[in-house]
């Protein structure tokens, strides 16, 4: 079977493009109050953009923290609070819900969309296409650039069992915002690590057994904007990390991630560790699985003088070094697409854990 994957219906790029969010947002409001829910990351508490989103007197606000990345019980949380906000108002559902920030709370954004219209916990639909009805309107303002989560069909969560994604065409947005300068602020070395999720994104989908024409397209084009940016450091390089972003998650729409993924998955789940950097600590010790790439990622490395944190599992339990393979483990497509179908024979729980006790 082919994949027939949704793809954002509407898309805006462009430096101060932002502006326009209201009027995108206008022809979307529907019923008597027509309100909007912005889902803000608090980092920008302080800041003037507060003072430019599109509020109109029915709409909710609320800061979202990311200091910790998502996880269902957030998710559930916020549905309660906007259930509650629209209590007394005659629609039921908001006209939509806009998410400003990175993955975490572009996440937030979609997860809580899908929400308001499925019953029941976040942690019921995590897993492929669980979802079975249609979501709020939902669209995305990126205020940090990798992670593709703009593009992608995942919104990825931390459960009571398990870290994994509620996969759906449902969970896409309707409308993306490419603005530039929203990313412009984001400080090093938080926007190396997210560009570095882009960056390996392209790697293991180059690398992977599940490439194809349409991957590689978009991988190729997002690998060579990741190199300007990061080697060469261009006038408009937040422009081209942007755009590096958005192709980096197409082509991993028709492919898969792979080893790198998979093991930072385990690491996030038992330690918390944040994806983009989790990733970067990871992606370290590839360099049997994936030479070329490894090198580049250390000569960027070197380049932007960025130490990653070591000797993160010396101190963890017997049990929580069997929590981690497990949660590594049970992400078959990511093993099945960097080593084949025989995978299994290739990648035993020896390795997986002598992998980790060098990180
Ligand atoms: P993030 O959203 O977790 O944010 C990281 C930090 O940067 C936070 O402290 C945040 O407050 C801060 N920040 C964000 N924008 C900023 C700005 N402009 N200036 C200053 N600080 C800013 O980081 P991320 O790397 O974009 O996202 C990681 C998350 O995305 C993880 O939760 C991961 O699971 C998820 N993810 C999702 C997908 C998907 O397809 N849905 C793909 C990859 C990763
Ligand atoms: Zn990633």
């Amino acid at each position: 079977m082919f994949r027939n994957f949704k793809m954002v219906s509407k898309v805006v790029f462009g430096r101060g493009c932002f502006s326009q969010l209201g009027d995108i947002l206008q022809e979307k409001r529907q019923g008597s109050e027509a309100v909007m829910v912005f889902l803000v990351d608090d980092v920008f508490k302080n800041g003037p953009l507060k003072n430019r989103l599109p509020l109109n007197a029915d709409d909710m606000m609320v800061w979202v923290n990311v200091d910790d990345e998502p996880k269902t019980a957030n998710v559930d949380q916020l549905t309660m609070q906007i259930k509650e906000h629209m209590a007394g108002k005659l629609d039921s559902h908001p006209s939509g819900i806009i998410g400003i920030g990175g993955g975490s709370t572009m996440d937030l954004a979609k997860a809580v969309a899908l929400m308001l219209t499925n019953r029941g916990s976040a942690a019921d639909y995590q897993g492929w296409d669980l979802i079975k009805k249609p979501a709020v309107y939902h669209a995305a303002v990126p205020t940090l650039s990798g992670t593709g989560a703009e593009v992608s069909r995942t919104t990825v969560l931390t459960g009571p069992q398990k870290k994994l994604g509620i996969n759906s065409d449902h969970t896409v947005f309707d409308q993306i915002v490419l603005d530039p300068e929203m990313i412009a602020g984001a400080p090093n070395p938080q926007r190396f690590y997210t560009g570095m999720d882009c960056y390996i994104h392209c790697v293991e989908s180059l690398e992977g057994t599940y490439l194809n024409s349409f991957s590689r397209a978009y991988g190729e084009k997002a690998m060579d904007l990741c190199r300007e940016v990061f080697l060469s450091s261009p006038e408009d390089a937040d422009d081209r990390l942007m755009m590096a972003s958005y192709c980096g998650g197409m082509s991993i729409a028709y492919s898969q991630v792979g080893i790198c993924h998979a093991l930072s998955y385990g690491l996030s789940y038992v330690l918390g560790t944040h994806h983009g950097i989790g990733n970067c600590i990871v992606f370290d010790h590839l360099e049997a699985y994936y030479p070329e790439g490894v090198r580049e990622f250390r000569q960027m490395m070197a380049g932007l003088n960025i130490d990653l944190p070591r000797n993160l599992t010396a101190g963890i339990t017997d049990a929580q070094m069997e929590k981690m393979v497990d949660v590594a483990l049970v992400l078959e497509p990511l093993w099945e697409n960097a080593l084949g179908k025989d995978w299994k024979t290739i990648m035993t729980r020896e390795k997986i854990r002598s992998l980790y006790l060098k990180m």
